[in-house]
């Protein structure tokens, strides 16, 4: 069973912690670095990106604008195809119709493709409170799992490992799950592979039941898509008698034609690659063809809440395509564990807080885990503005939660520190608004410039001990403004 994120410290702990580690920094920047120099490169080669991108843009406003009626639209094409759609308000409401499924097949195993909507629920966990063994199949998502540990990326949620630290894992732990490691195993990415391969063969022949998410859901057709880079997810889709797959309500798109745009944009900003190279797509069930049995599980779990906020809804046209992480100067540097769910990056600064919607120390940190640079919003292949939701949640944290939807009052609690902040603003308002007081405080400053500290005491050492303070200067500006400029121009 993989750790959770249940209990995370907030942000700035977590994330002071993380930099400390040396390793660590050096697998991510590694990889960040290289993924996010050919994402570049593929992006380059499209000339109408910026069309794409609007396109996708576009699409999404408008599906989520509409989301009642092309879910009902889905549901009855799934259904006239000859598969089940449940609704699931919450996790536990959705964790409870997939385990109560996979009970009514008798089986208590299942292979699992990769997927974000079930890690965010919890599926794994609470099936195995029922008795269920989850089998993850995606390469990343294995060693996730045999090392006991949490997913740091969206697309490669074993970033944080090096080939050594997977070597070992696969070497100590793969017995206790199946097929062990192959004696003398190396760190060679070939035999990495093959290891697992020979591993997850076994449980791809055996399984009865697969469960998967879906990267979109087309409503006029009521078919499902999944794109990947290995075929293991194929094999889940495929061999299983039974496949119940859980995904979010906004991966809706209306039509195939709508469908198109993201097949570009998706791989090129994830994988950096021209397209998939698996593309994975179903309609319901069909004889002789697949699993005999189709369930499809709609979960909510917070998304009507951040439909309701005009700002904030953007974070819902999301694809998951990380190309945001990898560009993080952030995410670079404190790594996907800090943000305390499944969903890191810029991309869970944003998504994590509306999502929960819960008075938490993380939840309530996330938004101020960012330098507002600005590079997300500029690589983002459906222009979410991240930093514009960021600063819009950094309102709602200071408020205290002032945010209601469907009448549910929606609270982030502020901070520590918050309250340094608020009394600091509340001493500079003063101070503009008494001039003489200002001038006297900055001949003041001046004069003693020597004698400042070079950290703050009390609430704001966090804060100075990863900043330069500014030098205050020997002569404040308006007395060198009324030196050299005094009498000029009607200048005072
Ligand atoms: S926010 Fe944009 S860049 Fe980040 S994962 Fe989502 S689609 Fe990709």
């Amino acid at each position: 069973m993989s750790g959770t994120f249940v209990g995370m410290p907030a942000f700035p702990k977590a994330a002071h912690e993380a930099v400390h580690d040396t390793t660590l920094r050096g697998n991510l920047r590694h990889a960040t670095h290289t993924i996010r120099g050919k994402r570049a490169k593929a992006v380059a080669e499209v000339s109408d990106w910026a069309e794409l991108r609007e396109a996708g843009k576009r699409i999404k406003d408008h599906t989520l604008r509409h989301l009642d009626r092309y879910l009902v639209q889905l549901e009855e094409s799934v259904t006239a195809a000859g598969g089940t759609v449940h609704w699931a308000a919450d996790a536990d409401e959705a964790n409870r119709i997939v385990a109560d499924l996979v009970k009514a097949t008798g089986e208590s195993e299942v292979v699992k493709v990769k997927s974000m909507a079930t890690q965010e629920i919890g599926l794994n966990e609470a099936l195995e409170a029922e008795g269920i063994r989850a089998y993850e199949t995606d390469l990343a998502e294995l060693i996730v799992q045999l090392g006991r540990d949490r997913p740091s990326h969206i697309l490669v949620p074993a970033i944080h490992r090096n080939r050594g630290e997977i070597r070992d894992i696969f070497r100590k732990e793969m017995s206790e799950w199946g097929r062990p490691a192959p004696d003398g195993l190396t760190d060679t990415p070939a035999e990495l592979a093959e290891a697992a391969r020979l591993h997850l063969r076994e449980k791809f022949l055996r399984a009865k039941v697969g469960i998967s998410g879906a990267n979109f859901m087309v409503a006029e057709t009521g078919t499902l898509v999944v794109v990947e880079s290995e075929g293991n997810g194929r094999m889940c889709l495929t061999l299983p008698e039974t496949l119940i797959s859980v995904v979010g309500i906004e991966k809706i798109v209306p039509t195939w034609r709508d469908l198109e745009v993201f097949l570009q944009t998706l791989p090129r900003s994830s994988t950096a690659e021209r397209m998939n190279p698996y593309t994975s797509m179903w309609t319901g069930t069909t004889d002789g063809d697949g699993p005999r049995t189709f369930h499809l599980v709609l979960l909510d779990n917070g998304r009507t809440d951040t439909l309701a906020d005009e700002v904030g809804r953007q974070a819902l046209r999301c694809i998951r395509c990380s190309a945001c992480l990898n560009v993080c100067p952030v995410y670079e540097r404190a790594g996907g564990h800090a943000y305390g769910s499944v969903y890191p990056g810029p991309i869970g600064a944003i998504l994590s807080p509306q999502l929960r919607g819960v008075s938490s120390e993380i939840d309530a940190s996330l938004p101020y885990a960012s330098s507002l640079c600005g590079a997300c919003y500029e690589v983002c292949p459906v222009a979410i503005d991240i930093p514009e939701v960021l600063v819009h949640l950094r309102e709602r944290v200071v408020e205290g939660g002032q945010v209601t939807s469907n009448g549910n009052k929606v609270v982030l609690k502020p901070a520590k520190g918050h309250a340094a902040e608020r009394a600091a603003m509340r001493a500079t308002r003063w101070a503009f608004s008494h001039p003489g007081a200002l001038r006297t405080g900055q001949r003041l400053a001046s004069r003693t410039r020597r004698l400042h500290p070079r950290t703050l005491p009390g609430p704001g050492k966090a804060w100075s001990e990863t900043r330069d303070l500014p030098t205050v200067p020997a002569e404040p500006f308006r007395d060198w403004w009324q030196r050299t400029q005094g009498g000029k121009d009607g200048a005072k």
